[in-house]
């Protein structure tokens, strides 16, 4: 079989294999109970959360011919609704298809009444994207839509939706994913797929994912790709050029100590190596900012124990005013 990446392989199928968004996930359940649906659906968010993911699972639940809250996953409506063949089921991606002519073709259409299911469910992907004319296009259906239609779009930028089409939508806005919740998943895929990774490199990864789901299992991939079925934190860091926490204590010391020669000889090497110097900076911010958490308090979890090792190894050499001087430098 082909080799299928991992956000593709692990892409939720039904509400419960979503990470995170449990109030729009309720809230949509609820509404499908009490037989409440909205014709138009705004999900906002940054990307990788679960939007399109989300409107595809709520679709399939609209059309399923035996589902409450959730897809059954083996009537006729939700199968094609799996392999993406179902005819009342229309994913549009508006990067794509942003013209007046795209979105003219999908208002004849809408007219007409479902196939195979209940509903005909549009979901328009980057409803951005659209340019202003198809907007207002699209805007005199949603005012009317006919009783079986619903839309849902998508976008990571609301503010550049039109005020007027915003007004009649339902609105969800999606938060990024969180460390724990993002740990969790890729820890049940490792473990799936026989890959060998420790805490410190979840952590990472999920810090490089800054809340998107999608993006954690891309990383994964890519680290499984360099790494094989082993990854160490390291690795990680060689392919995402980030620097250890042991190196910006290192720094950190160089500057506390006004050792210049070898602060200029560090820095020298990390930008040979091509380490992201604004990353590297905004990490050191970062270390600056635990290290006064921990001044404070000793026991703090929001500073990984990986982290406090360096913290009380270099930073906390230096008095607490020389480390806020330092960072508001470097902010
Ligand atoms: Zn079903």
């Amino acid at each position: 079989m082909a080799y299928q990446a991992l956000y593709r392989k692990y892409r939720p199928t039904n509400f419960d294999e979503v990470v995170g968004q449990t109030h729009i996930i309720q809230t949509l359940k609820n509404a499908i109970v009490q037989n409440r649906i909205a014709h138009a659906y705004l999900f906002c968010g940054p990307r990788g959360t679960g939007k399109t993911s989300i409107a595809k699972i709520f679709a399939k639940t609209l059309n399923c011919t035996n589902s409450q809250d959730a897809p059954c996953g083996v009537c006729e409506n939700c199968k094609m609704a799996a392999n993406g063949s179902h005819p009342d089921i229309i994913e549009i991606d508006a990067a794509s298809n942003n013209g007046v002519d795209e979105v003219r073709n999908l208002i004849d259409k809408v007219k007409y009444a479902p196939m195979q299911g209940k509903y005909k469910i549009y979901i328009i992907d980057e409803v951005h994207m659209m340019t202003s004319g198809a907007f207002n296009a699209l805007l005199k259906t949603i005012e009317e839509p006919p009783a079986h239609v619903i839309f849902i779009f998508a976008t990571t930028e609301p503010n550049k939706v039109l005020p007027t089409i915003i007004s009649r939508c339902q609105r969800f806005d999606f938060n990024k994913v969180s460390m724990h919740d993002i740990k969790y998943r890729l820890s049940v895929v490792c473990k799936n797929e026989g890959i060998e990774i420790d805490e410190n490199g979840l952590t990472l990864i999920a810090q490089l994912a800054d809340g998107g789901m999608r993006d954690a299992l891309s990383i994964l991939d890519q680290c499984v790709a360099y790494c094989s079925s082993h990854i160490d934190v390291n690795d990680i860091r060689k392919i995402y050029g980030v620097i250890t926490s042991e190196d910006i204590g290192k720094l950190f010391y160089s500057v506390y100590k006004k050792d210049v020669d070898s602060f200029v000889k560090d820095i020298q090497k990390y930008s040979d190596m091509g380490m992201d110097i604004k990353r590297l900076t905004a990490d050191f911010i970062h270390m600056l900012k635990d290290s006064l958490i921990l001044d404070y308090s000793e026991n703090s979890t929001l500073v990984s124990d990986m982290k406090k090792d360096m913290i009380r190894k270099y930073f906390k050499l230096a008095p607490i005013n020389f480390r806020i001087k330092c960072m508001e430098e470097l902010m």
